[in-house]
């Protein structure tokens, strides 16, 4: 069908939620114009101007709401276990591939956004450059260029280390140049061999200069923290996301500090807390369990798992009591999480301590503000770019309901996502037990 000055989309659903903290609305309606949404309410006070040629999609039983947003992203990875050090030695054209099949899995999956927190060269810019024309399809894209890391530190070996507050702006200036939306930073180390996870790794001043820098030019910046001084270090240069957030002491014992969480609040800094990256581990292990039993020292990593995901939950739970803005990121496909099952992630934030309507802004409407986007999209509202997902089932009564998504549509356009059984088949499935 042509795409006119006056031709317009009508979305009707059993209910709408807007994603952006409004009540859910029963019988709701969207109407897009061109790649944005006109109006958005009751499906009784919705409609397009007369004489105007309207193509209808009616879903009874359904509900409407904003696409996904996924704050954190790894489209190089496999989420098959493997390091990222081992990833960093493919060739760029394979992890460019890689991060073409991943996007079309997040995107065929509901997720119209995404953060990239970590590939490696230029390897994303040039998949956007060729989803812009064309010839691959994908979300929206967030991109850091590469992470910032110290020499020897986290994801260095993507391409982008730092020396000094000089070379620290030298960096942050670089990216910008190549096309860079935010500066992604890794102020501790983590699981990349030459790295040390219970330290920090960038000084306060070498943060300062990276954050400084890139807010002078409007970006935002996240932080990679997987011991508490990262976080703080992180706070005292003005960091706008802490990614990881993980409470531990240079020893390695798990201390949360209200203090520090407290100071997350005041500066109104994001959380991006990335549990399911740790249980998709244990999954692993637990699978390989039913399948052919573990080996003592198997059984003790999967042991040590457990009670870690159960420290960093209840860790999540204090700072969401405490009203901090904590948000959706997946972190996959690191590790043994693969892109396509970002509603894992918001799910463990439910089991948090989250209701399901907050569960939901947190990978809608809060997400995009995370990401300085929501002016785009996030939610619906007349003047947003339509990125609409239909759900079989309430998500704002059960979180699970994600995983029905039936329709995408991304800037008004519907997304041809093929077969129920190919999108199925991303879906990386939890063990029996
Ligand atoms: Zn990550």
């Amino acid at each position: 069908m042509p795409e006119n000055a006056q031709h317009y989309k009508l979305l009707t659903g059993a209910r709408l939620i807007d994603g952006a903290g409004g009540p859910l609305i029963d019988n709701g309606a969207v109407l897009v114009h061109g790649s944005r949404i006109a109006a958005v309410g009751p499906a009784s006070t919705v409609s397009a101007p007369d004489g105007a040629s309207v193509e209808r999609f009616d879903f009874p039983g359904k509900t409407i709401m904003p696409g996904m947003v996924d704050c954190h992203t790894h489209h190089n990875g496999f989420g098959d276990g493997r390091s990222g050090d081992d990833l960093s030695t493919l060739p760029d054209e394979v992890l460019t591939l890689q991060s073409a099949r991943n996007a079309r899995a997040s995107l065929f999956s509901g997720v119209t956004s995404i953060r990239e927190n970590g590939p490696k060269n230029f390897t994303m810019f040039r998949l956007r450059d060729a989803v812009n024309q064309g010839i691959a399809v994908g979300p929206r894209m967030v991109l850091c260029g590469r992470p910032v890391a110290i020499i020897g530190g986290h994801m260095g070996y993507f391409g982008s280390v730092a020396t000094g507050p000089v070379e620290a702006r030298a960096t942050t200036r670089q990216l910008i140049k190549e096309g860079a939306d935010y500066i992604k930073i890794t102020a501790t180390g983590g699981s990349t061999r030459t790295s040390f996870p219970l330290r920090p790794s960038f000084e306060v001043d070498e943060l300062k200069a990276i954050t400084e820098e890139a807010h002078k030019f409007g970006k935002l910046t996240a932080a990679h923290c997987v011991s508490t001084q990262g976080t703080v270090n992180s706070l005292e240069a003005g960091v706008d996301m802490i990614i990881h957030c993980v409470f531990k002491e240079a020893d390695g014992s798990d201390v949360f500090r209200p203090e520090v969480a407290e100071r997350i609040g005041r500066q109104g800094a994001y959380v991006n807390p990335t549990l399911h990256v740790g249980r998709s581990r244990i999954w692993v292990m637990q699978h390989k369990k039913e399948r052919e039993g573990l080996t003592p020292e198997e059984q003790q990593h999967l042991d040590a798992g457990l009670r870690n995901l159960e420290t960093r939950m209840e860790d999540c739970r204090r700072m969401q009591e405490m009203g901090l803005r904590v948000i959706t990121g997946s972190d996959s496909s690191w590790g043994d999480y693969q892109l396509g099952n970002t509603v894992y992630e918001a799910e463990l934030l439910v089991a948090s301590g989250y209701s399901a309507m907050k569960g939901v802004l947190s990978v809608t409407g809060e997400a995009a503000k995370a990401l300085g986007i929501d002016d785009v999209t996030g939610t619906l509202e007349p003047g947003k770019e339509a990125d609409i997902i239909v759900v079989d089932g309430n998500p704002a009564d059960d979180i699970n309901a994600l995983w029905n998504v039936n329709e995408v549509f991304l800037a008004g356009r519907r997304v041809d996502r093929g077969s129920p059984e190919s999108v199925e088949a991303n879906r990386q499935m939890p063990p029996r037990g």
